[in-house]
């Protein structure tokens, strides 16, 4: 089918991202379309483009560099820009995504080219609906909209915080083939309580401290209820609220809108799967881990939440496998005694005496799995990692904390001081480690190997509700992808190059548990895993005429 021009033809069409092809417009295109003369003569393949453009982001002298130049292309080709994403997609993420996107925001000011996207700022109640409908697209399917109180585990960048949205939801697209166009991110701009910002005359969003009121509800609700009548097919992503309004906004809007919270939902999904890996790795039953965790926010809680709900889905009581999942957060072990604790901390409070420190807690309660999500860099420190090692033969540690500045332990550290034992994943990427020569490709317990494919089964099933369930699938599906001779190098998860392989396989599941619970209105199709593939957005050029 040929894509519809919208009546563009020449510098229209040029400057339309989502219809130019650059040099590769053909001569043929270039005489109908009003071209000619508008582009060099050489005409380009897309793959001649992708070589050149992939020299020129690594020629730059920095990864913020490489950022800003791979967001112009995607202002400019977003063909080409996942054209160049998805065929290097180890490379790219990491700069298009965590941990460059980290220092993109905290320099967004001075990065800002062109919009994208829509900032709704608290001035604005009243008036969403208007500005749902300013979006040029009607069909959108994929939000994803934060209010930049935690970015990354880099804390409140207010409005700043919009290159986490545009981040994730390229990511959507590149992984998973959500088409661009169905894609919208969102700013919920509620003020900022980032002192450095409310001074700084350069700042791009609204200089007031953050609302946490009433109006704060009033504005979420107003976008949420907007969001249902102007784009009623979409699903929501809340990404990077406090905690405090995460796991609100989670409890509000999941059982009422096709919403779910990837800090809390996707980040347990990932870590799961990873787990099941580490469990092929040691050759150990999930009935049989003690889990510690150090922290106690919206990762650790939404992944201890899963595991409970993986380890009943073998038999086990709740009570029991909440028993398996402990925490110590910024006030030492969460236990029963504590009185300061939210309520989300409460069901993983044991009665048991409380810790003097991580090394304590590790000593006392034994974990076979050591599980990092405190946003502090360098706490898994030599004691605690070789205690671990003492305990467990095959110590699990997983530094999931972002940036990689705030990873709890390098790679390297993790597999040093285990004496090359640790089975290990970071947040953000590690580069391999030799360690007694042997080489280990540290994983990387990416969100992205999750979202994307839920959103896509979401998107194919039409379901109207994003459920646990569903990222506990989507868990098994990716640990059943991790193949012998990943486990043979200590990573856990697949080849980031094989994603579009995983979220296909991901979407297909996700959409089953859709049909099966009666989550849509549609009729599962017979041909389910080709209907995925079908939907899958490619980013090759058309031909135009
Ligand atoms: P959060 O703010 O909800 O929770 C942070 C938790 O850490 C809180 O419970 C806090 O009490 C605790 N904490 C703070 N200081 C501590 C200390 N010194 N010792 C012990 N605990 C301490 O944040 P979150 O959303 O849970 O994210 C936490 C970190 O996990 C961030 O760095 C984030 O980037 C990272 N994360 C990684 C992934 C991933 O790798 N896939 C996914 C989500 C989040």
């Amino acid at each position: 089918m040929k894509p519809h021009l919208h009546g563009k033809r020449g510098a229209d069409l040029l400057h339309d991202p989502l219809l130019n092809k650059g040099t590769a417009f053909t001569e043929a295109e270039r005489d109908a379309l009003g071209l000619r003369g508008l582009l060099p003569p050489h005409i380009a393949s897309q793959d001649e483009q992708v070589a050149r453009v992939l020299e020129t982001v690594r020629r730059k002298p920095t990864d913020l560099e490489r950022y800003i130049y791979l967001i112009s292309l995607q202002e400019r080709n977003e063909n080409l820009f996942y054209r160049l994403v998805t065929d290097n997609v180890t490379e790219m993420m990491p700069l298009i995504y965590t941990p460059t996107v980290g220092l993109a925001c905290q320099r967004y000011a001075f990065i800002f080219r062109r919009p994208r996207g829509l900032f709704i700022s608290i001035r604005d109640r009243g008036r969403v609906k208007q500005i749902l409908q300013n979006w040029p697209h009607a069909d959108v399917r994929m939000i994803v909209v934060t209010d930049g109180e935690r970015i990354l585990g880099l804390g409140d960048l207010g409005a700043n915080g919009m290159g986490i949205p545009v981040g994730k939801l390229s990511l959507y697209t590149a992984c998973a083939g959500v088409a661009p166009e169905q894609t919208l991110p969102v700013m919920l701009d509620v003020g900022t309580d980032n002192a450095a910002f409310l001074k700084d005359p350069n700042y791009i969003g609204t200089s007031l401290p953050r609302e946490r009121g009433p109006a704060y509800d009033a504005l979420v609700a107003e976008f949420v209820e907007g969001v249902q009548e102007i784009f009623p097919r979409a699903c929501i992503q809340f990404e990077d609220f406090g905690n405090a309004n995460a796991f609100r906004l989670l409890q509000e809007y999941r059982t009422r809108v096709c919403s779910f919270n990837d800090d809390i939902q996707g980040t347990a999904g990932v870590t799961l799967a990873g787990i099941y890996s580490a469990l092929r790795l040691s050759r150990g039953q999930l009935a049989r881990q003690r889990f510690l965790f150090l922290g106690a926010g919206e990762a650790g809680i939404g992944i201890g939440e899963l595991v409970v709900e993986a380890l009943r889905s073998e038999g086990i009581a709740e009570d029991v496998a909440r028993r398996q999942c402990w925490y110590v957060d910024s006030k030492g072990l969460v236990v029963s005694r504590r009185t300061d604790l939210a309520p989300h901390k409460r069901r993983f409070a044991h009665d048991h005496p409380g810790a003097a420190s991580l090394l304590a807690a590790v000593e006392d309660l034994q974990p076979t799995m050591l599980i990092g999500v405190s946003g502090m860099p360098a706490t898994f420190t030599e004691p605690v990692v070789r205690a671990m090692a003492r305990l467990n033969p095959h110590p699990v540690i997983f530094a999931l904390s972002n940036p990689t500045s705030k990873a709890e332990c390098t790679a390297e550290q993790a597999y040093t001081w285990s004496d090359g034992r640790a089975i290990f994943a970071s947040g953000s990427p590690f580069p391999d480690v030799t360690f007694q020569g042997r080489t280990f490709k540290p994983g990387q317990g990416n969100n992205s190997y999750i979202f994307p494919g839920v959103g896509l089964g979401v998107i194919v099933s039409q379901a109207n509700r994003v459920t646990d369930e569903m990222f506990f699938v989507a868990a098994k599906v990716l640990a059943s992808l991790v193949t012998e001779q990943d486990l043979a190098t200590g990573r856990i998860f697949p080849d980031l190059q094989r994603i579009r392989e995983v979220s296909a396989a991901i979407a297909t599941a996700v959409a089953k548990v859709a049909f099966q619970r009666g989550l849509t209105d549609m009729l599962c199709p017979e041909d389910l895993p080709a209907r995925v593939r079908a939907q899958m957005y490619e980013p090759t050029y058309p031909n135009y005429i």
